[in-house]
């Protein structure tokens, strides 16, 4: 009789391992079938082109990404070309105040609170974070990073995830003191190099749980889920929508959890978005 119980224990503990392996093993699969790709901009032999992310290697891309890019015989070592910012977008638009956790007690914001940054404070992997004079008070924002696909405007939320290509990691580097103080966010939110973006976008991916962390000097300073987001992904793009036409390339910076801290010159800031990897780039005085 004990052996039977002891049996049936067994038996039990294994249909859980069974279970718990379905419970993890669909989501891969779902993955799968919606086409995990991963894709980078770099420079290579003096030439700048898209290519696909093949383990170490990486195979360049002819034609438009957005639009059945054709594979090529021309592969590279990753280690060998340069990785640039993935994509070069019409627009930077970001969403603020996201994450209940980097509220710190002011009031859910009543719609997704919008700004935009210039395309041209966009940064690659590698590259240094310029600290401008005069910026005292320059803080982190690791960020989740949508890439839109096709030209979406007034996309219903119903619609909105069909409109993503695919996602990437960003820093919002944000100066506080210009924040709290000027006009608008121009030079606070959108100076040069404030918006450090990649290393690669991938494909096939639930935008809407992806763990987001920010380390400097391998330090981790902020953890959370996407799934966390006051304005959830399909809301965010349904929104923006409504007023701005997004093109493909186009990229969302989709808010920073928990708090923030000043940075210093030499900090080494590492973003890393669960499938992505990790956007590392290093503070260096502009003065
Ligand atoms: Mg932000």
């Amino acid at each position: 009789m004990r052996n039977v119980k002891s049996s049936s224990l067994l038996t039990l503990v294994a249909a859980s391992i069974v279970a718990l392996s379905a419970c993890l093993v669909p989501g891969e699969l779902r993955a799968q079938e919606r086409g995990v790709h991963r894709y980078a901009r770099i420079a290579v032999n003096g030439r700048v082109v898209y290519a696909q992310v093949e383990g170490s290697q990486v195979r360049e891309l002819d034609g438009d990404l957005f639009n059945a890019p054709r594979p090529t015989e021309r592969v590279h070592d990753l280690a060998e070309v340069k990785l640039l910012a993935p994509v070069t977008p019409s627009k930077v638009i970001a969403v603020g105040r996201n994450f209940e956790s980097h509220l710190q007690g002011r009031p859910r914001p009543p719609e997704p609170g919008l700004f935009a940054k210039f395309p041209s404070s966009i940064v690659g992997p590698g590259d240094d974070i310029i600290r401008p004079e005069g910026a005292t008070n320059l803080h982190y924002e690791g960020e989740l990073v949508l890439v839109i696909g096709r030209r979406a405007h007034q996309v219903s939320r119903e619609d909105a995830l069909s409109y993503v290509f695919g996602v990437t990691a960003g820093n919002d580097l944000s100066e506080r003191d210009w924040q709290a103080n000027d006009l608008q966010w121009f030079r606070a939110k959108a100076s040069d190099t404030f918006s450090p973006l990649g290393p690669i976008i991938v494909t096939g991916v639930d935008p809407d749980d992806l763990l987001i962390e920010t380390r400097v000097n391998g330090e981790l300073r902020q953890s959370e889920r996407s799934s966390d987001l006051i304005y959830d992904v399909a809301e965010i793009i349904s929104y923006v929508t409504r007023y701005v036409t997004l093109e493909p390339g186009d990229v969302i910076y989709t808010g920073t959890p928990q708090t923030t801290m000043p940075l210093d010159d030499g900090d080494v800031v590492d973003i890393e978005v669960e499938h992505v990897g990790v956007l590392r780039n290093t503070v260096r005085s502009g003065s």
